[in-house]
């Protein structure tokens, strides 16, 4: 048996550059992995299928599942015969902005090159899990990264201190697919620094980093969904340092300079949401 974590993500910046002839979308995001996480068990069996099992009971089990196809692929890839066993135990909300599956899809390429001694490295591993989805490369690596292309292009950043987070996701799920979609790039009326985010996260300071965070998608969802600008106006009147959303949402984050201060947001958010979480930088 083998196990392995699998972190949430959230976009210190987010800015779409243009829109490409292959119809994706050119990004500039500054990704960083929380302490948040799913757990993911592997057991292997003589028999060669893919058997799934979750903790969440509306996700798919089957080829819809992103750690499905994900030992599909190592499987077909490296021509395995044997079978494996794949528990989740989900503890990052679904369809929240915070590519759970896509990390559960890297974490599967990481257990499953350690379960079945195929010697990858995580350069060979980011590669592969670019086929599954554009998210995944950085989910291999973690911690603090720039990520370009559609997403899958990374330049790893150095070590940022240990920042405190809160995370609150609304109850509603958004369609990434859908956010692109009704962005219009020439109607884009700030783009996010990048030069001065990766800057300012040299200095560790929370101030610094919260004077930079941005996301062009926050205009789009907060249209379709005004509740969550409602929740980062909240997540700000309550101490937060700086906040925003992540991805393409529903989940916004508030950054705090001390414990206490995260603490304080975390408890005064309970009172509105379900889902809020305390975590910090990893
Ligand atoms: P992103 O930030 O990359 O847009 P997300 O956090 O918004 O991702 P996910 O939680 O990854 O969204 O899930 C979105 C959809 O993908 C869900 O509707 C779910 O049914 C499907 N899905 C497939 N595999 C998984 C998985 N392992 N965990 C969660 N959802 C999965």
């Amino acid at each position: 048996m083998w196990t392995e974590k699998a972190q949430a993500k959230i976009n210190l910046t987010l800015d779409v550059l243009h829109k490409r002839p292959d119809g994706y979308h050119e990004v500039e995001m500054v990704m960083q992995t929380v302490d948040l996480s799913d757990h993911l068990t592997f057991t292997p069996v003589e028999q060669g299928e893919i058997v799934l099992s979750c903790t969440v009971p509306y996700i798919p089990l089957d080829s819809r599942n992103l750690v499905y196809q994900a030992a599909k692929l190592v499987k077909d890839t490296f021509g395995i015969k044997s079978g494996i066993r794949i528990h989740i135990d989900k503890r990052i909300p679904v369809a929240a902005g915070l590519a759970g599956g896509s990390s559960d899809a890297a974490a599967t390429l990481r257990g499953l090159n350690q379960v079945w001694g195929l010697g990858q490295s995580l350069d060979q591993l980011a590669e592969l899990g670019a086929k599954i989805g554009s998210d995944v490369p950085f989910c291999i690596y973690g911690g603090t990264a720039i990520a370009r292309g559609r997403g899958e292009v990374i330049t790893h950043l150095p070590k940022v201190a240990p920042t405190w987070v809160v995370l609150v996701k609304p109850p509603i799920a958004v369609s990434t697919a859908d956010v692109y979609g009704r962005l219009d790039v020439a109607e884009i009326e700030k783009h996010p620094n990048t030069g001065a985010m990766v800057e300012a996260l040299t200095t560790g300071d929370v101030r610094l980093i919260s004077s930079h965070l941005g996301n062009v998608l926050e205009k789009v969802t907060f249209s379709m969904y005004p509740e969550v600008e409602r929740l980062k106006s909240q997540l700000l009147k309550f101490g937060a340092v700086g906040a925003l959303m992540s991805g393409s949402g529903p989940t916004v984050f508030a950054l705090a300079d001390k414990e206490h201060r995260a603490t304080r947001i975390y408890n005064a958010l309970r009172g509105f949401s379900r889902e809020v979480y305390l975590c910090r930088f990893y």
